[in-house]
């Protein structure tokens, strides 16, 4: 895979967009760059008697329309650049679903996969000791994110607590359901991508009961993926991948099957019944609906003429570079961009802060009515304006998500 800066990625976006909307060059200067940025060492004792740092961040990128808003990131391959780009995109996401909310992002670099149980939450204990004064239920509001779970989020909540004096549901989101956590917010962010997928769809007369899916990654976003897409639309999984590689069949994959495969091998490479595609074949596979629910980068300037699908939703964040968008664009794909797609998490994670605040808690049901709206709305207002103004869906999503931040930073006297 190249390796590309998401953060010159992410400006790049943000400069076309400032185009568009005339901005002002000093409101431009203070989008390009996050307000505040903190870099911790963690020392942690390992299971084996040494101590081991690790390094971590926490970056808030603009808090114009509210407390900062975004998950914490725990990868072996994290960097502040990295972070940098997440908290721009969830200052964006927050925007755009009309949130009360700015965006930040958080990350660890340390490999979840080679420690303990122990090891991890001594990390995350860690990680609040030196970060709780940035954070708080009116200030920031971490949640989970690559390789963190509502686990990770509960040890995160009861450190901050005892620091506090007292429970603090609010301070994060994405915790387990009988620890302060919302019904509905596991398969949040594949749930609300799939609303997203529907209302494409019918924008494009493409009947999703006919249509043919490949995902690429079968974390948490690409199994609730691939479980919704055949519960909620009858749809055909015919590929799913990880990092180790892809399977492939074309009659259809059981997603529920996959996760049990993967649970014990490790991957869901090898599962019976299939075929082996890789990583970069899933991507160009003959289908109607291509799903990036895995990492930054992976469509590109050199596959993205061969993406065969007519639909992209994506799930992931950063999925694709600006060369492959114009490309994309220019090929009549439907891209509905990640911080449209993958809203479905942090919107879900908001209810969870509004259910945390009135000590009163929704059903399932009504969170995801409350989902379907938000992301049904959020879809048509890029949608609509991408129509307006001649222009791809991310630069759309941008327009809309853009003009709500300067407006706040209008109203607050910022600029
Ligand atoms: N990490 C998720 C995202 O990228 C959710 C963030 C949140 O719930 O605050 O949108």
């Amino acid at each position: 895979m190249e390796k590309l800066n998401p953060f010159e990625i992410a400006q790049r976006q943000l400069d076309k967009c400032a185009k568009t909307l005339k901005l002002d060059p000093g409101v431009h200067a203070i989008l390009r760059v996050p307000t505040r940025e903190l870099h911790v060492s963690l020392p942690v004792h390992m299971d084996d008697g040494t101590t081991r740092v690790f390094q971590g961040f926490r970056i808030q990128y603009n808090d114009a329309r509210g407390p900062t808003k975004g998950g914490i990131r725990f990868h072996p391959e994290e960097t502040v650049d990295t972070v940098r780009a997440l908290s721009a995109w969830m200052t964006w996401k927050c925007s755009l679903l009309d949130l009360p909310l700015g965006g930040a992002k958080g990350g660890i670099i340390c490999n979840p996969r080679e420690m303990s149980e122990n090891e991890l939450q001594r990390l995350s204990r860690a990680y609040i000791n030196q970060v709780w004064q940035f954070i708080g239920p009116g200030k920031d509001i971490p949640a989970p994110d690559v390789y963190t779970t509502s686990q990770t989020m509960a040890w995160m909540m009861d450190e901050y607590s005892k620091i506090a004096g007292q429970t603090q549901f609010g301070v994060i989101t994405g915790k387990p359901l009988n620890m302060g956590g919302s019904a509905g917010r596991g398969d949040a962010t594949a749930r609300g991508g799939l609303y997203t997928i529907r209302e494409a769809a019918r924008e494009h007369g493409i009947d999703l009961k006919e249509a043919t899916v490949a995902i690429q990654g079968y974390g948490n976003a690409g199994y609730h993926a691939a479980r919704l897409c055949r519960s909620l639309f009858n749809s055909r999984v015919v590929a799913v991948s990880d990092s180790k590689g892809g399977i492939f069949n074309g009659e259809g994959l059981d997603p529920e099957a996959i996760r049990e495969h993967k649970t014990e091998t490790g991957s869901v490479i090898n599962m019976p019944n299939t075929k082996s595609v890789s990583n970069e074949e899933i991507l160009e596979l003959d289908v109607d609906v291509l799903i990036p629910a895995a990492m930054e980068n992976v469509i590109t300037e050199k596959n993205a003429p061969g993406v065969r699908a007519r639909i992209v939703a994506e799930l992931a964040n950063g999925p694709s570079t600006p060369e492959a968008d114009d490309i994309l664009h220019k090929n009549h794909v439907h891209v509905i961009p990640d911080f449209l797609c993958n809203a479905g998490g942090v919107t879900v994670s908001y209810f969870e802060m509004v259910q945390n605040f009135y000590m009163y808690y929704w059903d399932e049901k009504e969170i995801h009515e409350r989902l379907d709206k938000k992301m049904t709305d959020a879809f048509h207002s890029v949608l609509n304006t991408s129509k307006k103004h001649d222009i791809n869906m991310r630069e759309a999503a941008y327009v809309v998500a853009v003009k709500r931040v300067v407006d706040a930073m209008k109203l607050r006297g910022w600029i």
